[in-house]
């Protein structure tokens, strides 16, 4: 088991405030990269600014093995965090920006783990890379913009934690296989012809339309989609119209789909393509050419988060052996994270970390401007990014068996 001295500990805690008082947006986190930096060249590890506002880093070892990831994310929300009982001495300083899902905690709990690292490197087996990613709570996010700056070159695994505050404290969640979904926005965008209602036959009503496709849009999606494969797709906007009697020439209809795999995603999106052509065809009239006519737009987003079974096999009887609270086949969730574009890339885990505790009044879910964490959380984050890291570098075969 590893153990952190005290000096550590609370060297973390210190820093997690610190980034909690100046928290700054997605792509705007400068402040935030210039601590990084000033901590990593404290600890005299090796970094370069990458992605804009992100770092890499590298903890080398003294024998030739294998390399591993650690990523943290760096952004904070728009959010006006509010005044609790417990966060007085370290409240958000800037107004509206509140890092209100714990990716203070995740800088923290990175740094720390590479402090531990740095001053252990004779005994390292091999590297660690350090990944301080921008940007994750808005796609397209960071993880792209810093893989393309080379964070996972000679990366054999990669592996990360997120902090939960409805999650009981210090309980470490993942499973194997899907983990998150993919979320995708859509628009779709009906044009019809306007005209008085007291002549239907010479307009097209895209409301109508629209009625329709809202209708049948879910037996569609079902007719073509396993029926094992999870999904859901709501809608969240429906536009359309000024005049009580007037046919209007436009209607708009947003909303989301989640998915677990790429490959119902794409489904879903052919499933609204082949539903609209449909519907284009059933609306058409033979004295109006060219419409009805449709267009839709699916935003991509981040794929949904896959965990490599192999990897997160071995983690499991590792974690299992080293803390009392594991939970490794935690029920998958339609939340997103841009880690996800790691493991696609390379093989590894990303867990959930329980920072709540009722005890403290510490109950908030992430995203809400009462969210905090208990501290005691980062080390126990810590020692199970160590405690992989350590197995992975000693014995990596059985992570990255296939
Ligand atoms: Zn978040
Ligand atoms: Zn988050």
């Amino acid at each position: 088991m590893i153990e952190l001295d005290d000096g550590l500990v609370s060297w973390v805690g210190n820093l997690r405030r610190w980034f909690h008082r100046y928290p700054e947006p997605s792509f705007e986190e400068r402040k935030t990269q210039e601590k990084v930096i000033e901590v990593l060249n404290g600890l005299g590890i090796e970094h370069r600014p990458a992605g804009g506002t992100g770092v890499i880093a590298t903890v080398y070892g003294k024998g030739k093995g294998k390399t591993i990831a650690l990523r943290t994310d760096m952004d904070a929300l728009r959010i006006q965090e509010a005044e609790t009982a417990l966060n007085g001495g370290y409240r958000s300083n800037n107004a509206g920006v509140m890092h209100a899902c714990g990716h203070d905690g995740h800088m923290a709990m990175v740094l720390g783990a590479a402090r531990w690292l740095q001053e252990h490197r004779e005994s390292l087996a091999g590297h660690v890379r350090l990944i301080f990613q921008p940007a994750e709570e808005v796609p397209p996010g960071g993880a792209g913009g810093m893989i393309d700056a080379g964070c996972l070159e000679g990366v054999d695994a990669i592996i990360g934690v997120h902090i939960f505050g409805n999650m009981p404290l210090d309980r470490i969640g993942f499973r194997p296989g899907p983990f998150m979904a993919s979320s995708r926005t859509f628009t779709v965008t009906i044009n019809g012809k306007p005209g008085h209602h007291m002549c239907p036959q010479d307009s097209v009503d895209p409301i109508q339309i629209a009625a329709r496709f809202i209708d049948t849009i879910q037996t569609d999606i079902r007719q073509r989609l396993n029926p094992n494969a999870r999904y859901v797709l709501g809608f969240g906007e429906v536009r359309s119209g000024m005049q009580h009697n007037q046919t209007p020439a436009e209607a708009k209809v947003v909303g989301t789909f989640r998915a677990y795999d790429v490959r119902d995603s794409e489904t879903i999106v052919s499933a609204i393509m082949a539903n609209l052509e449909g519907l284009m065809r059933a609306f058409a009239k033979p004295d109006i050419s060219g419409l009805p006519a449709y267009r839709l737009d699916a935003e991509p987003a981040y794929p949904p988060l896959v965990n490599d079974p192999a990897f997160t096999r071995r983690a499991a009887g590792i974690l299992k052996s080293a803390f009392s609270d594991v939970d490794d086949e935690m029920d998958p969730n339609l939340g997103a994270e841009d880690f996800a574009c790691y493991l696609q890339k390379v093989p590894g885990l990303f867990m959930f970390l329980g920072g709540g505790n009722p005890g403290r009044g510490i109950t908030a879910m992430n995203h809400s401007d009462r969210f905090d964490m208990d501290e005691d959380a980062l080390p126990t984050g810590i020692k199970a990014l160590l405690t992989l890291t350590r197995d992975f570098l000693d014995n990596p075969e059985p992570y990255l068996r296939k």
